[in-house]
């Protein structure tokens, strides 16, 4: 279950006049409840409690909300907490990490830092590490790369870890649960990692979690990876993305390599945005990891063959993953998910017989001109093919033609899909119509297919371009044989690449309303808007930019954890920040992070200042209004059943109150309205005030 259908289902069980009648004397009065309000002092009751709608209102003091802002307020607690207090109550599990759990985490966490820092010193100062010194010198690694990295040394020998981690407490059941020692038939264990030198894999936080061991010289296998243990899954992680994150946003692109030596190498050229994968190909959670940063990939490529099929796999999963899985797209009708097939990713081909390590070393300026003038992945795919038919025969532009119609289909933007067609019209020498024609009727062609093809068995295989498939697959490289082909029509994605786990942002559309679309801003230019929104309604009279703009608890917990962040000033990057958090949050934070992203790119006008000023005021003033009328039709109900004159007389009084505000505010946003955009402005609001269509192809 996501945490908004957590959510959902405890406010559903749970009733709101039984949870506030815990903490508030209610009374019945029609169809709603009434009290003294706990949070400000009064004589007659203007707290209500309105079961239909499962909210509560003061009408005395404003506060008003939900099951979780009454309990968040009157408890005093975070959210987090509120929820497990409320999942509990209602009996709803949480997937939440319990404390024996997290304690054991923290042990394999422990663990880790114990070994790293024995083969650290291994690697420094033991006569036995002189191997892997004179390797890394002849590799070229800088003392620096070293420390940076971790990098370190496993003696030959069976226990020498055991032995060390035993000394400082551990128990042999714990080295052989974090992946350290195999036991052995016989009882007890022996080292994983023996003669090797080790490069420690650390998570996003930058923590150690597993290892890598290189053989020094010959062996095999050349590299031996911790297994999968509580801690280290190797489909969820990427190597070199704890020192690449902040690299990678602030260039908005992110670069794969293949191998651990060359992300090291490149990190200390100063090419700080490189990462790689961990074993043979990229998994779409590491795509969805990585989408957190940035959406623009390079590959970087080796000219071989065998390079040539992995990276084509890793392009494979890319659009797989950021285009079928959906990008929430702002429509005329809501949101969709949009097609933005090969928008984002492109392919650097490193020179004959060369890897990103040998082109790093020999000549760092090449590097930046070969990621440069990377190609669209696109535009490879065509001249890749072109290479492979003679293009002066009938025959040859013919099968040329037809070799590229699955990736010309699979173009949804409809400028470049003509820019490509007008591509290779021009290179087979033939009349783009007629490569329209033959898309055409390929499609058609596709429709059926995939029409016919209702049972998993016959999927239609790859499509790579032809320089890759001419020899057949490698599976000891590219891991073939486990998961089916990935190249398959719309809206079958594989079972291999459904990812288990934390909720895509596209998963959950229906999230997105006002409120998540202002928030999303706002925290996407956290460092401009906030204050410069706070200036703006102080300018126009009204009250700061707070919480009770908010009325669902996990936009209300993002709202405060951020207004915190800001006011301490910190030298921390706000997505680093929120890493640390609860999952419940980090998750709904990088939704909304991400759907600002992509509102921005698809409404390049926005990205201008005033634009988005204008954008978040609005906005701001809109959801208050709206939050005014509702109180005011409570005010209606609470009215028509209050008990005595002076009750009458009360809420009278705040609903005069009230009115006054009501009015302020649409003179407020009559300033902001006389301009064009606001009408542009107001139907994105109404489309996305009420929930859009689940996307189509969310099967
Ligand atoms: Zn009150």
């Amino acid at each position: 279950m996501t945490q908004y259908s957590v959510i959902q289902e405890i406010k559903d069980r749970l009733d709101v006049v039984s949870v506030i009648g815990r903490y508030v004397q209610l009374k019945k009065s029609g169809s709603s409840y009434k009290g003294l309000c706990p949070f400000h002092s009064e004589k007659t009751p203007s707290f209500h409690v309105f079961p239909q709608t499962n909210t509560w209102k003061c009408f005395g003091c404003g506060a008003g909300g939900d099951i979780f802002t009454f309990v968040e307020k009157r408890e005093n607690l975070p959210f987090p907490d509120v929820l497990r207090m409320l999942a509990r109550e209602a009996g709803v599990p949480l997937e939440e990490v319990r404390p024996e759990v997290r304690d054991a985490r923290q042990r394999l966490l422990d663990i880790h830092n114990a070994a790293t820092s024995f083969f650290q010193s291994n690697l420094l100062t033991g006569p036995e590490g002189e191997r892997a010194r004179v390797y890394l010198a002849h590799r070229g690694v800088s003392q620096e790369a070293i420390e940076q990295f971790q990098l370190g040394f496993a003696r030959d020998g069976w226990e020498h870890l055991i032995h060390h981690l035993k000394s400082k407490g551990y128990s042999l059941e714990e080295i052989i649960q974090a992946g350290l020692a195999i036991p052995r038939d016989t009882g007890g264990a022996y080292d994983r990692f023996r003669n090797r030198l080790i490069i420690p894999i650390r998570d996003v936080q930058g923590r150690v979690i597993a290892f890598g061991g290189r053989i020094l010289g010959e062996g095999e296998p050349k590299y031996l990876n911790s297994p999968q243990t509580p801690l280290f899954d190797k489909s969820r992680v990427i190597f070199g993305l704890d020192m690449a994150k902040r690299a990678i946003r602030a260039r908005d692109q992110v670069v794969l390599v293949e191998g651990y030596m060359d992300v090291i190498s490149a990190h200390q050229r100063g090419f700080k945005n490189v990462v790689a994968a961990m074993g043979t190909s990229l998994t779409s959670q590491q795509v969805q990891l990585l989408s957190r940063y940035s959406r623009n990939f390079v590959f970087a490529l080796d000219a071989d063959a065998a390079g040539a099929r992995a990276t084509w796999r890793g392009v494979m999963i890319v659009q797989e993953t950021l285009s079928e899985r959906g990008v929430l797209a702002p429509t005329s009708s809501g949101f969709r998910t949009e097609k933005r097939l090969f928008a984002d990713v492109s392919i650097a081909i490193m020179p004959q017989g060369q890897d990103p390590d040998d082109v790093l070393r020999q000549d760092p300026e090449q590097w930046r001109a070969l990621i440069e003038n990377a190609i669209p992945v696109v535009d490879y795919i065509i001249q890749q093919t072109a290479a492979q038919h003679d293009l002066a025969t009938a025959s040859g532009k013919s099968q040329f033609v037809a070799e590229v119609l699955p990736t010309l289909s699979k173009i949804g933007d409809a400028i470049q899909r003509r820019h490509y067609i007008g591509r290779v019209a021009a290179l087979a020498r033939v009349r783009e119509i007629d490569v329209e024609e033959a898309l055409a009727q390929f499609e058609r062609g596709e429709r059926r297919r995939s029409l016919k093809r209702k049972t998993p068995e016959s999927p239609i295989p790859p499509e790579p371009p032809p320089g890759v498939v001419d020899q057949p697959p490698d599976n000891a490289i590219l891991g073939a044989a486990e998961e089916p082909p990935l190249w398959m029509d719309d809206g079958t994605a594989s079972p291999a690449t459904e990812p288990a786990l934390p909720p895509a942002p596209a998963s959950q559309p229906r999230r997105i309303g006002p409120e998540e679309h202002l928030l999303g801003l706002m925290l996407l230019h956290h460092d401009t808007l906030w204050p410069w929104l706070d200036a703006e309604l102080a300018g126009l009279e009204l009250d700061p930019f707070y919480v009770e703009d908010f009325t669902d608890p996990l936009n209300r917990a993002i709202f405060q954890i951020v207004e915190d962040y800001l006011f301490d000033e910190p030298e921390e990057d706000l997505v680093d920040f929120i890493a640390r958090l609860d999952d419940a949050v980090a998750d709904h934070f990088h939704l909304l992070w991400h759907y600002a992203q992509v509102f921005e790119e698809s409404k390049p006008k926005y990205i201008q200042e005033q634009h988005l000023q204008r954008e978040v005021v609005t906005g701001l003033l809109r959801l208050r209004l709206e939050k005014i009328k509702e109180t005011l039709r409570q005010l209606e109900i609470a009215l028509n059943e209050a008990a005595t004159p002076e009750e009458r007389r009360e809420l009278s009084n705040s609903f005069i109150e009230l009115t006054f505000a009501r009015k302020k505010l649409e003179k407020s946003l009559s300033r902001y309205s006389q301009t064009m955009h606001w009408t542009h402005n107001r139907r994105i609001y109404m489309m996305s005030s009420t929930p859009p269509a689940a996307p189509v192809n969310d099967a």
